[in-house]
């Protein structure tokens, strides 16, 4: 069948984007579903941090590459050997798929699978195919997903069912912002009712983690970023306090409101000044997360006594450590409770057609989450 796609054709294209434009959309061939594999309509994508690194050049992936891994729809057509989902099913996606039988996915660490992870930076979907192409050209699918689409194939381990009540918008974020930003707090550090907690970047990810330490129960959450509108914004997401982190006296104000330092800093800025800060902001036994991308030449320099010392730890999180077919439908049940009010994020929705001047926007620091609707 045929369907619009955006297509990355080059990385580091000069900004503003909305006159490089750096995505075509383009119609393309969209294969069949096969095996283990279905055909979703999508309804909503978002627009995410890591689709920009890759725009720009930080996160280089094979090209052409069809964009967008934050999204939701309803599934259209069913390939060969599907077990569990049906014609008429609302999904969301899942950007890293769980095969179920790598030694990872076995132990409950699905956000570490192995072909998974491989299918990912192949850019094909966990079976190995690509589905997407132009004449003879095949395009690469960009984490399973490639959600900047009218219609996606993909494989059914890539996709969670969702109850149908939940707006398409509201669920394709949690299959990364939401999942991303809640999961480094309670899957990854492992937060406990009373802990203080610092977020550092204050993108959607960061302001889900927000939500997430106050629907877990953080007795401080201390938002710390150099956007002035992004602070404001971290105050209306439920921040106790807030502290631009380019002030000379930014760790002093933690200490200060802490007594010492939080129990946990979650890091998701992609700078290593905003990682040092977070490490160095934690207390004596205290944890640190990192869930960012930095580029892929940043090296870190932190006090390697402090681990020892202080017995402090630095964690590195992927999917928020995520087991997305456990952790989805808990987390949308927590916003149907009023818990978790991810609509906060959306602050823009776009067209398809659209995108270039929405990537813009989400590098310029104008936007937090756009999001893509489909008719
Ligand atoms: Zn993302
Ligand atoms: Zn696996």
């Amino acid at each position: 069948m045929k369907t619009r796609v955006a297509v990355l054709k080059s990385m580091g294209l000069p900004r503003p984007y909305q006159i490089s434009k750096p995505l075509h959309i383009e119609e393309v061939e969209l294969d069949p579903p096969g095996v283990e594999e279905v055909l979703v309509k999508i309804k909503a994508a978002g627009l995410c941090h890591s689709d920009l690194s890759v725009i720009n050049g930080d996160r280089p992936r094979p090209l052409p590459m069809a964009l967008g891994h934050e999204a939701a729809g309803e599934i259209v057509q069913i390939g060969d050997h599907v077990k569990n989902f049906q014609v008429g099913d609302h999904v969301v996606f899942a950007f890293l798929p769980s095969c179920g039988h790598c030694i990872y996915c076995q132990t409950g660490r699905t956000a570490l699978c192995e072909p998974g992870a491989k299918a990912n930076s192949d850019g094909t979907l966990l079976g190995g195919h690509k589905r997407i192409h132009k004449g003879n050209q095949y395009y690469f699918h960009h984490l399973g997903v490639s959600g900047f689409a009218d219609y996606a194939v993909a494989s059914i381990h890539s996709l969670v069912k969702i109850d149908k009540h939940y707006p398409f918008e509201i669920a394709a974020l949690f299959g990364c912002a939401v999942m991303t930003g809640v999961g480094a707090l309670v899957n990854t550090a492992k937060m406990k009712f009373g802990d203080s907690v610092l977020v550092v970047g204050l993108g959607g990810v960061g302001l889900s983690a927000i939500l997430g330490a106050k629907a877990a129960g953080a007795s401080k959450i201390i938002a710390a970023d150099i956007s002035q509108y992004k602070l404001n914004t971290a105050l209306e997401f439920g921040a106790t306090d807030v502290i631009d982190s380019s002030s000379t006296n930014a760790l002093e104000q933690i200490k200060d409101l802490t007594g010492g330092g939080v129990d946990i800093s979650v890091e998701f800025a992609g700078a290593m000044p905003a990682l040092n800060y977070a490490f160095n902001a934690t207390k004596r036994g205290g944890t640190t997360v990192t869930g960012a991308l930095p580029p892929p030449d940043a090296k870190l320099s932190l006090d390697p006594l402090a681990l020892v010392g202080q017995e402090k730890t630095l964690k590195g999180c992927y999917l928020g450590s995520s087991v997305p077919l456990r952790d989805i439908p808990a987390f949308l049940e927590l916003y149907h409770n009023g818990q978790l009010p991810v609509d906060k994020l959306i602050t823009h929705r776009i067209k398809l057609e659209d995108i270039n001047e929405g990537f813009e926007r989400l590098a310029t620091g104008e936007a937090i989450r756009q999001v893509i609707i489909f008719d």
